[in-house]
């Protein structure tokens, strides 16, 4: 079975129907790649799935056997589905280390103290070879980009989601960082869970392997394929791709 199935997705903002369509199947273990021009939906489809109330959603999907449309933010959340906050700017004054373990109690539904936590958060860091002192910053004082793509992975790696979202992966990371993130993205994937990528950039995929690659125009997929879709669309652009597929 899918751990996440899109069926027939449309999305509003206010009266302007943005995501036209859009079924996409997600297995678990998998990673998929959206790319698509911007203003083609790819942010709009990654926060009507998280249950941002900006989107009046129509269609079907199902996460985990459940009827992801009826939950509510939170519960999607605590069910594992989660979009890396690139901008946590909510909790301004708040330190990434308790921004974590608020995040932390929302995706499990149980408290933890300071301390315990401290110890899980740690542990993590270690793992990814990140400073403990990152953890003490405020989420949001001047992170550059590459600070804020690995206040995403940290994220990741404490909620343990069974899908991940990330939204821009390569926003304002070099070529080195890029393949840095990708990499330890790729160490902290289970069997049991599923990661969704946005990104402008093929080059991600020298670092994570993608099983799905899926390009968006018009809030639509118009083409999907393995990763070989991506170094294509990357070395012929957007145009051979709209001329492959023509007006939907
Ligand atoms: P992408 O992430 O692919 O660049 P977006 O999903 O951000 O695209 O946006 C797709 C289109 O929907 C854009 O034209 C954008 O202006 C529009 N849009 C997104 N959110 C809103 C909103 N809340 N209100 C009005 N228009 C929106
Ligand atoms: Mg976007």
């Amino acid at each position: 079975m899918a751990l996440l199935e899109i069926k027939n997705l449309r999305a509003f903002a206010e009266d302007k129907e943005i995501v036209k369509g859009l079924s996409l199947a997600i297995n678990p273990g998998e990673v998929h790649v959206i790319m698509g021009q911007n203003g083609s939906g790819k942010s709009t489809l990654l926060n009507a799935l998280a249950g941002h109330p900006k989107y009046r959603v129509e269609g079907a999907a199902a996460f985990d056997g459940k009827d992801l449309l009826a939950m509510k933010p939170h519960e999607r959340a605590r069910a594992g589905l989660f979009l890396a906050f690139q901008h946590p700017n909510e909790v301004s004054g708040v330190t990434l280390s308790n921004f974590l373990r608020r995040a932390y109690v929302a995706r499990h539904g149980k408290e933890v103290s300071v301390a315990e936590f401290e110890k899980i958060l740690k542990g993590k860091m270690r793992d990814l070879g990140m400073e403990s002192s990152f953890a003490e910053r405020g989420v949001n004082e001047g992170f550059s980009g590459g600070e804020k793509k690995r206040s995403e992975i940290l994220q990741l790696a404490v909620l343990e989601p069974k899908v991940a979202m990330l939204d821009e992966l390569d926003s304002g990371l070099d070529v080195d960082a890029l393949g840095k993130i990708a990499e330890t993205l790729s160490s902290i994937r289970k069997p049991d869970t599923a990661v969704i990528i946005v990104t402008h950039y093929a080059r991600i995929l020298k670092n994570l392997k993608a099983d799905r690659v899926h390009v968006m125009r018009d809030g639509q997929i118009i083409a999907s394929g393995d990763g070989r879709l991506a170094l294509q669309l990357e070395e012929k652009g957007y145009s051979w791709i709209n001329a492959a597929a023509p007006a939907l």
